[in-house]
């Protein structure tokens, strides 16, 4: 027997009451079906309602051959009367997010032709993959006139048109439908079938924004956010935007532009740097000229300006270089170069006195990190560079 589906006559009904007609054993708990049911069933990219039976939350609820389940962990006597509690909060959500796919698509179709090849509904977000492919621009300009039509506030309608009407009726569907097909028409903007929980009129979607288009095979998948959660994303995106605009002194609306005028003095700044980073490590190359083995401990380098220092050191002082930055406890970081030779047994050697780590594809420099102390770095050197000096 099928059940009663209340969840299509009185959509914003929470609280109802219904007999027991069937306990079937189930892999996690068991399914309950009774004579009637405000619980709507997942399908159609929606997921199912959530809420209570006799105060047992429902885990599931399933569509199958017009006979709606409701998965709980405990069994309900067949013939008892139960009390259910839908969660209407989270069906208004939901509802808000797939009636702005009908405006949204429906729009889309009307202006462009396009179809709703896929759609899912997610926690945060929804997707909906369109079988052609429109630029950006061409969907905000969708985007504006589907929120026109929220404004309007525009009924959405649900009928069960016989087969003749429906022969007649110019409708969007995923597939081919047999039996009474269930049509959701917004006048003016869509008509689809549809088994889906809608809000009653389009004004109750409140506000559509599109979050990204991605190219997908073939077409474009946009997702989306509408109503509470289009609020609440908003709302966070301006939070940040106050945020910015407070750390760069900018006009809300021109924090894009102090961005970027921020980046730019940052790179202008990094530009200085290395150039006078590549001055003060010429001069330091110069001091080392002929001194052959060289340890250097230079303060506050980068991994990178730890390398580029034994570069220039190593085409001056006629020896090997072994540059350091770090601190004692930290660690530090290192680079080995020489112009002419094999450092890898040095480097071997390196890393298992220092308890280092790394290595370098050319034998003439290598590079890594090292946890030891200062002290112990320069009786590491002159016991194997005997007489070297320390800078
Ligand atoms: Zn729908």
């Amino acid at each position: 027997m099928e059940t009663e589906k209340l969840y299509y006559k009185e959509g914003k009904l929470s609280a109802f009451t219904a007999k027991v007609l069937e306990c079937r054993e189930a892999k996690n708990g068991w399914d309950i079906v009774l004579d009637r049911t405000a619980f709507y069933p997942e399908g159609g990219g929606q997921p199912c309602d959530c809420g209570t039976l006799d105060r047992l939350e429902v885990l599931d609820v399933q569509e199958q051959e017009g006979c709606i389940l409701h998965r709980l962990e405990q069994p309900l006597l067949p013939g008892t009367e139960v009390r259910g509690q839908v969660d209407l909060a989270r069906r208004f959500d939901y509802a808000q997010q797939h009636t702005a796919d009908h405006i949204l698509t429906g729009v889309i179709h009307r202006r462009y032709g396009l179809d709703n090849v896929g759609f899912h509904m997610g926690k945060e977000s929804t997707f909906i993959d369109l079988n052609g492919v429109l630029d950006e621009s061409a969907l905000f300009e969708m985007e504006r006139v589907a929120n026109e039509a929220v404004w309007m506030d525009l009924p959405v309608e649900a009928s069960w048109p016989d087969d003749d009407a429906l022969a007649r009726l110019d409708y969007r569907s995923k597939k081919a439908l047999v039996g009474p097909v269930r049509i959701v028409t917004i006048p003016g903007i869509d008509v689809c079938a549809c088994c889906g929980t809608h809000v009653e009129r389009t004004g109750a979607v409140g506000l559509i924004k599109i979050l990204s288009v991605t190219r997908l095979r073939g077409g474009v998948r946009v997702e989306y956010v509408a109503g509470r959660r289009a609020y609440g994303y908003l709302d966070a995106v301006l939070q940040q935007n106050r945020m910015v605009s407070a750390a760069l002194s900018a006009q809300p609306l021109h924090t894009a532009e102090a961005v970027r005028r921020a980046l730019e003095e940052r790179d202008a700044a990094r530009q200085h740097c290395a150039a006078l980073e590549r001055k003060r490590f010429a001069a330091l190359a110069q001091q080392q000229c002929g001194r052959g083995d060289t340890l250097l401990f230079e303060e506050e380098l980068s991994a990178d300006s730890v390398r580029r220092l034994a570069d220039a050191v190593k085409e001056t002082c006629g020896g090997t270089v072994l540059v350091l930055s770090g601190a004692d406890g930290a660690g530090y970081q290192y680079a080995l170069a020489v112009k002419e030779g094999n450092l890898r047994p040095l480097g071997k050697a390196l890393n298992e006195m220092l308890n280092g780590h790394g290595g370098g594809r050319e034998e003439t420099f290598l590079q890594g990190s090292v946890q030891a102390d200062r002290t112990q770095i320069e009786a590491f050197w002159r016991s194997c560079r005997c007489g070297a000096e320390i800078e």
